[in-house]
């Protein structure tokens, strides 16, 4: 959708079933949105003022943005999603609007939690040769303005996510705003067999295939490229089932699984 039509709402379809792996940062994503709100006297006993926002940050199609979506329906919070290039316009001033009408539609939908996707884009270093320039630092300044106006008191949380984390203006991980950095690396062996479990949970498998080995095959493999992995197998398997019903062949229903030759054929393509 386009960004002015964008809504604010409960993501239905991720939970944290769906995020393989990635433990100690569901854990720590919980605290930093949910307890805040629930035990938000504690807080302020403990002289403890809640953080504002999260970044991200780590290689492409880890699940950063999945966990984003599944931390927002865990907290049954609304969320609203945009990419940090949709914000920015040719118009003199029409970038900066846009970050502000995004959060006044946060504000107007709180509970809600705000992704950033690719705030590398729009969040330059101010004033360097890196950054965006004078309209750049325009919407840099924007963005600053609008975190510091939101919070827990507000019920907007502000995550981030970037590839890049060494290109944003450090104004924007300063205590008070992004200040807590959240690594999310490429997975391991135990998260890649997490993350294939995630992906297999609702299909049906032949007894010969091991995810232990596909996990062991797949060293430096991010969980978008597994994710890619399991839905080839599954579509390979699919029309098998297909070619043999038209073939009129009889088919029983432990022949209609996702074999070991399947994923073979997955990883090879
Ligand atoms: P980018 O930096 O490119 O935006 P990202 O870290 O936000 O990447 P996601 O969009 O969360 O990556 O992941 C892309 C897809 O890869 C997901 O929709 C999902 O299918 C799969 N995926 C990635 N990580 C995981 C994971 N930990 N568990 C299950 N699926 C995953």
């Amino acid at each position: 959708s386009s960004l002015r039509d964008r809504q604010a709402e409960v993501p239905s379809d991720v939970t944290w079933a769906d995020v393989g792996g990635l433990e100690h940062i569901k854990k720590e994503l919980m605290e930093t949105i949910q307890f805040p709100i629930r035990y938000e006297s504690k807080f302020g006993k403990f002289g403890m003022s809640a953080s504002k926002g999260v970044l991200l940050y780590g290689p492409s199609g880890c699940g950063k943005t999945l966990m984003a979506k599944a931390v927002a329906n865990e907290c049954q919070s609304n969320f609203i999603s945009v990419k940090g290039p949709e914000l920015l316009s040719m118009w003199f001033g029409e970038s900066e609007s846009n970050v502000r009408s995004l959060f006044d539609k946060a504000r107007a939908a709180a509970p809600c939690i705000l992704f950033f996707d690719e705030i590398d884009s729009i969040a330059k270093p101010r004033g360097s040769s890196q950054g965006g320039g004078e309209a750049g630092d325009r919407i840099v300044n924007q963005i600053l303005t609008e975190i510091d106006g939101v919070g827990v008191k507000k019920n907007v949380f502000v995550l981030g996510a970037t590839n890049r984390p060494d290109m944003l203006d450090p104004a924007v991980t300063r205590p008070g705003r992004l200040d807590q950095l959240i690594y999310v690396p490429l997975p391991d062996h135990a998260s890649r067999m997490a993350i294939l479990h995630a992906n297999v949970r609702k299909s049906p498998l032949a007894p010969d295939v091991s995810l232990e080995e596909i996990a062991e095959r797949t060293d430096g493999f991010s969980g978008a490229d597994l994710t890619e992995v399991c839905q080839r197998a599954c579509k390979l398997a699919i029309r098998e089932d297909i070619a043999r019903a038209s073939a009129g062949e009889p088919v029983s229903d432990s022949q209609r699984v996702i074999s070991r030759a399947h994923f073979e054929d997955a990883l090879e393509a």
